[in-house]
């Protein structure tokens, strides 16, 4: 089998180490990627800290992948050695259920294999990003258009299909007034797809220090979370909230943003339950909902918004040994705004 340079995390939370994992044999519809850059998406911390559930260990994290194809299977039509492709945070589902047909794999019966921290169907455990190469099926594997680079287009794998996906199923768009809650690495994504879609955006942070940012992305509204005046000053403003915060928020004070039908889509995945008052929802009609990642088709629909429209991820690029500093300044929401991992320093 091949085998591939690897970071991975040994035990729960305990710092990265370099590795050589070993990658599968092509299979027929399968595509090998030689791996360029991931993405450090606020899921991987979640999952190395075990902040969620019991992990599998040792645990080679990344769901934010983009590189370049480097052989692909006899049955494999849509791509070819040299290709520039990305893998998101899905490696194989059923691809019979009524969601894989509809090309929601993220919501496939059977229950979709994530690219790490999971198992493949035949048990063995799923490795991601953080290495140099891959092998995926190639339902899983979607086309870079060539106006993106690769190192920004790694973080739309991810950040970008998870906020893509319910702003456009909750229509942000020309006379919509969306707020994004958390402009960090999914949330400064947001700000640009929403506003790229038509909608007029407010960003809703703890502070007003990246408010210059905020603007830049394309917002024309930035309030401060801290302050008590925000929420009384922005009741009944919004369309669509779209909360991309990895802790607990006091839900009710959110919910009152809301217009009577108002949504909010919930992304964020802290590790304890949130709580609401029932009249939040009832009192004006509201919504609440959430939205897990997205699926391969609207993967790919994604990406060609992106490049359309100019959406590109902020970045900061890290070797494999500034890992363990990125993860304490994601969780110190000091990203500006999403790390990228240069694999080649492995
Ligand atoms: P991130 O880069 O850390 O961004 C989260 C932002 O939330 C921070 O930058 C910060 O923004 C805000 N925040 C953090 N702690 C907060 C607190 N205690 N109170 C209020 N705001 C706080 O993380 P990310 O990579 O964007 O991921 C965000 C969340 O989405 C994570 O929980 C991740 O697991 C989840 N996620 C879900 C999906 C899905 O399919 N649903 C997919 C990917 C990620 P400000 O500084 O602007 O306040
Ligand atoms: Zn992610």
């Amino acid at each position: 089998m091949p085998s591939t340079r690897a970071l991975n995390a040994p035990t729960p939370g305990a710092p990265f180490e370099p590795t050589t994992i070993e990658r599968r044999e092509l299979r027929d519809d399968d595509v090998a990627i030689d791996i360029a850059f991931a993405g450090i998406c606020h899921s991987d911390i979640h999952q190395v800290r075990e902040e969620w559930s019991e992990g599998i260990f040792p645990m080679v994290p990344g769901h934010e992948i983009a590189g370049t194809v480097t052989a692909v299977g006899p049955d494999v039509e849509r791509f070819s050695v040299g290709d520039r492709v990305g893998v998101g945070c899905f490696v194989d589902s059923c691809g019979e259920c009524e969601y894989c047909q509809a090309g929601e794999e993220q919501y496939c019966t059977k229950g979709v294999v994530v690219t790490y921290n999971g198992r493949h169907y035949d048990g063995e455990p799923t490795y991601g990003g953080y290495s140099q190469a891959i092998v995926v099926k190639d339902r899983f594997v979607v086309t870079i258009p060539d106006s993106i680079e690769l190192d920004v287009a790694a973080p739309l794998l991810c950040a970008g299909i998870t906020t893509y996906s319910p702003l456009k199923r909750w229509q942000a768009g020309p006379g919509k007034k969306v707020a994004i809650v958390g402009m960090g690495g999914l949330g400064h994504v947001a700000v640009q797809i929403a506003k790229a879609m038509g909608a007029e955006v407010t960003v809703l942070s703890q502070s007003l220090a990246k408010e210059e940012d905020g603007k830049r992305f394309g917002a024309s509204g930035y309030y401060a979370t801290s302050e008590k005046e925000t929420f009384k000053k922005l009741r009944g403003e919004f369309d669509l909230i779209l909360n991309t915060v990895s802790a607990n928020l006091p839900m009710d004070r959110y919910l009152g943003m809301l217009r009577v039908g108002g949504v909010m889509a919930n992304v964020g995945v802290p590790s304890d339950s949130d709580s609401y008052h029932a009249f939040s929802l009832i009192g004006s009609r509201r919504i609440l909902t959430g939205s897990n990642v997205g699926g391969l088709p609207e993967t790919q629909e994604m990406l060609d918004f992106c490049a359309e429209h100019g959406v590109a991820p902020q970045i900061e690029k890290i070797e494999g040994s500034d890992v363990d500093e990125a993860y304490d300044r994601v969780t110190a929401s000091d990203v500006r705004y999403r790390f990228v991992i240069d694999v080649a320093s492995l």
